[in-house]
């Protein structure tokens, strides 16, 4: 299967009332690389009108934009219950 298929067949119990990554807005407004947009695997940062925009919904909770944001990142795991529930074949 290619990689959207695969992840299509992933399940996201998504916590409405916590975001367990959470982006400092005027600290990314300063950083010009933006290698957060380069380096999650599920395309979950994005470029629009100049500002870096994220949905934490499809998080694969891999931890790569935490390595790579240089400043502007809280990045924890979902709470008990929520996040990702990977599914194989
Ligand atoms: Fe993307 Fe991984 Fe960061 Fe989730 S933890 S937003 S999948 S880079």
């Amino acid at each position: 299967l290619a990689p959207e298929q695969l992840l299509a067949i992933d399940k996201f119990l998504v916590d409405d009332e916590y975001r367990h990554i959470v982006l400092d807005r005027d600290k990314c407004k300063s950083c010009h690389g933006r290698p957060c947009i380069y380096a999650c695997p599920a395309g979950l940062y994005n470029l629009k009108d100049g500002e870096v925009t994220f949905d934490c919904a499809g998080c694969l909770e891999c931890g790569t934009c935490r390595v790579v944001c240089p400043q502007s990142l809280q990045w924890e795991y979902p709470r008990g219950g929520f996040g990702i529930v990977y599914r194989y074949g």
